[in-house]
Parts: C-alpha cells; sequence; structure tokens
C-alpha cells in the first residue's frame, strides 16, 4: 500500500490481473521502465481479479516493496469489467492508463498515449492494428463487432476491445461501468461530448497461460452494444420511443374516424359500428403508449441505477 503522506500522482495504471503469475514478474518491470521513462509521477494498481494461482502472492510482494505500487484485491472472480472499475475507483491521478497483465499490450505504447491526453483528448483508444490472437474465434468476430459498433454509434474506433487505453479521470468518473461495457468507454464518451482519439499500438501473443475468453464473449459483447444503444437513446429520452409508436396509431385512428364520418350513410355496420370501433381502439392505444412513454421518463428521472447513471453522465459537459 501506498503511504498516504504522499501526493497523488499524475497518472495511475491500472491492471486487471486474472492468474497471471508467469506474466506479472516479467510485466512490471517492464512497466516501472516505461513509466519511469516517462517522467511523471504515477503508481500502479494491480486489481487482482479473485486469481486462484500465484498472482496474489506476488502482487503483496510487489506492493509491499515499491509505494508506487498498489494492490486492490476482489473476493472472487468478477471479470475484467468489474477488475477495471474496482481500478477506477481506487485511482487517484489526473489521467488512468488501463492495460492487460498477460504481455500482450506493451508498456512502451502509454507514452504515446500519454501524448494524446496532454494533447487535449480525453480518451486515447489503443489500435491493435497487427493483432496477435486466432484469427476464427478472436479477431473475425472482434473485427465484425467493431464494425456494428462503428456503425450504430457513429464513433470511428477500430478496436474497441483494445485494453490499453488513457483517459482523463474527470471523465471516467462519470462514466458508468459493468457488464462487459468498458470497451465502449469511448464510444459512451464520445456521446458525453469527450473527444476522442486513436493509437496505433503494439501487441504479441500470448505468451502465458491462456486467454480466459473465447468466441462466446463475442456474443455477450453484441447484447452489451445493444444494451448501450438503448441506454443511450431509449434511457435518454424515453417519451420519444414511444412517441414513435404513438403517432402513427394516432393517426390511423383519425383514418379509420374519417372513414367513419364519410361512410356514415352506406353499409350501416362499417359507418356506424366497424370503423368507429377501430378508431377509437387506435386512439386509446397510442394514448397509453404516450402515457408509458411519460412514465418511464419520470422512472429515468427518479432512479439512480446504472441507467440514468449512464444518462446523467450523458447529460454532463466533460469538463
Ligand atoms: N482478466 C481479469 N478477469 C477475468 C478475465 C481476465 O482480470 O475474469 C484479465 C487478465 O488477467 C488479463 C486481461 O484481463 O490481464 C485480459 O484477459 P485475457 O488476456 O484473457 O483476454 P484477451 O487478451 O484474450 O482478450
Ligand atoms: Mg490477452
Amino acid at each position: 500500500m501506498a503511504s498516504p503522506l504522499r501526493e497523488p500522482p499524475a497518472l495511475s495504471v491500472v491492471v486487471p490481473v486474472y492468474n497471471e503469475e508467469e506474466s506479472l514478474p516479467i510485466l512490471h518491470p517492464e512497466l516501472v521502465a516505461a513509466l519511469e521513462r516517462g517522467g511523471e509521477e504515477f503508481e500502479i494498481l494491480y486489481v487482482d481479479d479473485g486469481s486462484t494461482d500465484g498472482s496474489a502472492r506476488i502482487l503483496r510482494a510487489l506492493a509491499g516493496s515499491d509505494p508506487r505500487v498498489r494492490r486492490v484485491a476482489l473476493r472472487r472472480n468478477f471479470g475484467q469489467t468489474a477488475a477495471l472499475a474496482a481500478g477506477f475507483d481506487h485511482a487517484r491521478g489526473e489521467t488512468v492508463v488501463t492495460m492487460d497483465a498477460d504481455l500482450q499490450n506493451d508498456p512502451a505504447d502509454i507514452p504515446a498515449l500519454l501524448a494524446r491526453i496532454r494533447g487535449g483528448y480525453d480518451i486515447a483508444s489503443g489500435w491493435r492494428r497487427r493483432r496477435r490472437d486466432r484469427l476464427l474465434t478472436r479477431r473475425l468476430p472482434s473485427a465484425l463487432a467493431n464494425r456494428i459498433l462503428r456503425r450504430m454509434t457513429g464513433v470511428p474506433i477500430h478496436d474497441s476491445g483494445c485494453t490499453l487505453k488513457a483517459y482523463r479521470a474527470t471523465l471516467l468518473r462519470r462514466l458508468p461501468l459493468y457488464a462487459e461495457l468498458h470497451r465502449f468507454l469511448p464510444a459512451l464518451g464520445a456521446f458525453a461530448g469527450a473527444r476522442v482519439t486513436e493509437v496505433e499500438v503494439g501487441h504479441r501473443p500470448r505468451r502465458f497461460g491462456r486467454s480466459k475468453y473465447g468466441i462466446t464473449r463475442t456474443f455477450r459483447v453484441i447484447l452489451d452494444l445493444m444494451t448501450v444503444k438503448m441506454l443511450v437513446q431509449f434511457a435518454a429520452r424515453p417519451l420519444h420511443w414511444f412517441g414513435v409508436f404513438a403517432f402513427p396509431v394516432l393517426l390511423l385512428s383519425f383514418a379509420f374516424f374519417l372513414l367513419a364520418l364519410l361512410r356514415g350513410g352506406e353499409e350501416l355496420a362499417f359507418g356506424t359500428v366497424v370503423y368507429p370501433a377501430i378508431s377509437v381502439l387506435l386512439f386509446l392505444t397510442s394514448m397509453d403508449l404516450l402515457l408509458l412513454g411519460l412514465l418511464a421518463e419520470l422512472a429515468v428521472r427518479a432512479g439512480h441505477r446504472p441507467g440514468s447513471a449512464l444518462v446523467e453522465g450523458l447529460q454532463a459537459q466533460v469538463g
């Protein structure tokens, strides 16, 4: 643990760790060397995401021997996003860098990311242009998911899944984080008005252990993408969504009302019963939809659950 008397450092590096005992002894000196070259005061937060191998012991030793190293331990394995969120909660720097512990990200890329933040960007996102992972189960699905994400959000990030990113901490504190959402932070940030940029970074094959993920993650990421879309657009203005359905129904209702008037004299049943009935039914349906939309607006504003926090985050100006 860092001594409480130290000034908060300018930079916090957050590293999620889940069973990386072979990688850590190599990663740590490499990371420290890269950060020391940068010349800024820094802290490294290793978030132990419930490791069951020797990682906890190694991290304790690292934290004990260097006051710039802090270890955050989760009680069990919560997943990479939760680990990152825990790290963000404890990070004190004005800039926060995230990276993987498995040596796939190269600490030597950190200065380039920091330069962008100093240059005025709020998020600098790594782009593993030459990614060293399996083609079929990782690179192709990831390329597809990124394409969908770019389409849906309009935020031109090629590699949202790259953990190596740098954030302005004031922005980070405004964005909610759960499920697999950490990969959408650039998009969410951009919605909130953040200035987002992309930096090409190196990528190395995994040397030890194996990836904790496979093809199923792609599906979960796509589902999360829909959540994000919903949160951003629906939760921000639910009435608009309900309105989109309500107005055509209302128009149809008027159409049937007119029909009822026009054909009033002719066939008895249509002019006096069927058309008016349909018209009334459609009218009530559209009113129901509008009322539901209004209720949803109230619910969104009253609640302080992650969805509404997101809305607040999005409405807040990024300083
Ligand atoms: N990780 C974690 N919790 C998990 C799974 C992974 O903290 O439940 C960490 C892992 O130790 C590594 C990073 O997240 O530092 C990325 O994991 P991995 O290398 O397995 O993912 P990939 O690089 O294959 O996407
Ligand atoms: Mg990896």
